[in-house]
């Protein structure tokens, strides 16, 4: 729940989240033109944005969800813990990782090296936003909706402490005021 002491700032409106999924589809249509892709939505923050874009995708999709979650609160455990376990086989899979935020690099590095051992064709990873921070793990995302400073943000299925996921835009965070 909203509380007083929470002041949210619209971040990203609803249409350029729309607009840029669209992109984003386009661009992945092109390059696995004449393949198929398993999508791998990571919850529960990619939720609302990994199911706008494969609804917009023209390639073949099956797609699996897993639950890996490194945040309490709005401070990193730095540690990714995986929730729940894929369902569909990736061995000899295109697969595309989608999650909701690219920070440290350290949820998306545990997946993909954890989906690597099924030996997929290919894995690649599609993030709505980036923080423009300094990674000390060395992992670059595939697609990137876009690129935002080092904010705490909520909405679009982004939370604080599990609120907010519902906001349709993304917003940023400020607790203190
Ligand atoms: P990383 O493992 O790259 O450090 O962090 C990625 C995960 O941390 C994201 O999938 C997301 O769940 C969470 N996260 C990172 N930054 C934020 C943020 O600003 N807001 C929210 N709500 N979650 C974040
Ligand atoms: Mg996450």
């Amino acid at each position: 729940m909203k509380t007083k002491t929470d002041k949210l700032t619209v971040l990203i409106s609803e249409g350029e989240i729309r607009n840029r999924c669209r992109e984003l589809a386009e661009q992945i249509d092109r390059e696995y033109s004449g393949d198929s892709l398993t999508v791998v939505i990571v919850l529960k923050g990619a939720l609302m944005f990994g199911s706008d874009l494969i609804r917009l995708l023209s390639t073949p999709v099956k797609f699996d969800t897993i639950s890996v979650s490194s945040y309490i609160g709005a401070v990193s455990s730095g540690t990714p813990e995986f929730h729940s376990q894929l369902r569909l086989d990736l061995t000899e899979q295109h697969v595309l990782i989608v999650d909701d935020i690219l920070e440290t690099g350290a949820t998306l590095n545990a997946i993909v090296n954890q989906f690597r051992k099924s030996q997929p064709l290919s894995i690649r990873t599609c993030v709505l936003l980036r923080k423009e921070i300094s990674r000390n793990i060395n992992f670059a995302a595939d697609y990137v909706g876009f690129d935002i400073g080092d904010d705490f943000v909520v909405g679009y299925g982004l939370d604080y402490n599990d609120d907010y996921r519902n906001l349709p835009c993304i917003s940023t965070l400020d607790s203190t005021v």
